[in-house]
């Protein structure tokens, strides 16, 4: 059976740590699209750890992790993030990475980071990792597919002679940059071949073959609902899609296999990067959230940059399960919110002096003003707790309120940054 781990919101729910937890019964995890540009923050035996490139499973034995086409793949990130794991005392990842997967190039980093130079106040806040360059040379057909490698060299140089050709009159008109170097590229893939050799196969076989034998494979998506490209924030989106339904793309599966939709949403909102975010709140109400957030402060697990912060939305997070194809709602980080005396909640969106609770486009989006309605808190910790029946009946209240609005049940309630902080429902 196939089960997909996907994000609501802006990203950064908690879906790592969701993933982590289920991976106990799985047999394989799948990263189905995007790249090094965000984390996933997972707190287990083995201590803290940021991963941007392996999926969330990698910490067990029984488990195989696979990097599926769908990815930006950076192999440089990759095999330092297995390194570091390794030193640590975690077990060595069996890794399967598909033969399909694209591999970003240093000049797409270079290319992300020159651009949101050249744009300056206008910039969409990127992490500068190149996925936007990544996944344009992907569709424009000049990136390089992992495949590519192992065939004829003589076919591999001429392509990066046509590559280059395009990218230099960028870099030396656009940005007034030194222009690549052909060999350099060249050389440069070489490295990457030999590092990844052992680990590449025909993924989406394996997963085919591993379907038939009755295996369970999770699906771990990046960022959330609202990061799509063609259902959130356009242009303030990332560039590979973010839904459930691409891990049948981006994993090479069949779109049927995939069975449950394990959506992760978070009790409060917290967003990255530029971009409309109706809930988002301010000053020491914002900082303090904050600084509580999460598992030692909602800080980027790539950048470090402090995340933009605001109350619950129902409004997007309707939307965010709606467009994922929900099956389930994890709830996470529900325990830091129990400092608050009363905890606003947005349930709609006023625009143009008229009240919706349908998520618009972004011209839209950018008018809307929040419509709060506020709930008591539960002024207490609620780590630990193990049964719904013994939350305090105000943190219920603020669960069940939120499951009415979003419509999709909330099954898993997440009260802690462990695997073992679970509540299900
Ligand atoms: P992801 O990208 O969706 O995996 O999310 P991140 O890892 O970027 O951010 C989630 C943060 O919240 C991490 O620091 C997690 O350790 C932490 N976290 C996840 N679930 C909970 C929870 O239920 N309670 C608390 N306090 N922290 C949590």
């Amino acid at each position: 059976m196939v089960k997909a781990i996907v994000g609501a919101n802006w990203g950064d729910e908690g879906k790592g740590k969701i993933t982590d937890m289920m991976a106990a019964d799985a047999d394989i995890i799948v990263r189905f699209q995007g790249g090094a540009n965000a984390g996933h923050t997972i707190v287990n035996k083995y201590g803290k750890f940021a991963l941007h490139t392996l999926p969330s499973g990698v910490f067990y034995d029984h488990t195989t992790s696979v990097i599926g086409n769908g990815v930006a793949l950076n192999i440089p990130i990759l095999f330092k993030e297995i390194e570091d794991l390794v030193s640590r005392g975690v077990p060595m990842p069996k890794l399967k990475i598909s033969d399909r997967a694209q591999m970003v190039m240093p000049y797409h980093i270079d290319f992300d980071t020159y651009e949101e130079a050249r744009l300056a106040g206008k910039s969409f806040g990127s992490t500068k990792s190149g996925i936007a360059p990544f996944y344009s040379d992907k569709y424009a057909k000049i990136g390089f597919q992992v495949s590519e490698l192992f065939g004829d060299e003589a076919v591999l140089k001429d392509k990066i002679e046509r590559v280059c050709a395009i990218k230099n009159v960028m870099l030396v008109h656009l940005y007034q940059k030194e222009p690549l170097q052909e060999k350099e590229i060249f050389d440069t893939l070489m490295e990457y071949k030999k590092v990844i050799a052992p680990y590449i196969c025909d993924t989406s076989l394996y997963l085919w073959n591993a379907l038939k034998d009755g295996k369970e494979i999770l699906l771990e998506g990046q960022l959330g609902s609202l990061k799509d490209p063609d259902h959130g924030i356009y242009p303030m989106v990332t560039s590979s899609s973010t839904l459930a339904a691409y891990g049948a793309v981006g994993a090479g599966i069949p779109p049927y296999e995939i069975k449950k939709i394990v959506t992760v949403c978070k009790a409060y909102s917290s967003a990255v990067g530029a971009g409309a975010f109706v809930s988002e709140i301010f000053g020491e109400e914002g900082d303090e959230l904050r600084r509580r957030g999460g598992d030692g402060g909602e800080y980027g697990a790539t950048t470090g940059r402090p995340r933009r912060m605001g109350w619950f939305d129902a409004v997007a997070s309707k939307y965010g399960c709606r467009i994922q194809g929900t099956t389930d709602v994890a709830f996470t980080v529900v325990d830091v919110l129990g400092y608050l005396d009363e905890i606003p909640i947005c349930i709609g969106y006023e625009i143009d002096g008229e009240i919706t609770t349908d998520f618009p486009t972004t011209s839209s989006l950018e008018k809307a003003k929040p419509v709060f309605e506020v709930l008591p808190g539960w002024k207490t910790e609620i780590r630990g707790i193990k049964k719904y029946e013994e939350l305090p009946i105000e943190c219920r209240r603020y669960i069940e309120f939120i499951e009415g609005k979003i419509g999709f049940p909330i099954t898993m309630i997440s009260n802690g940054p462990g695997r073992d902080d679970i509540i299900f429902r």
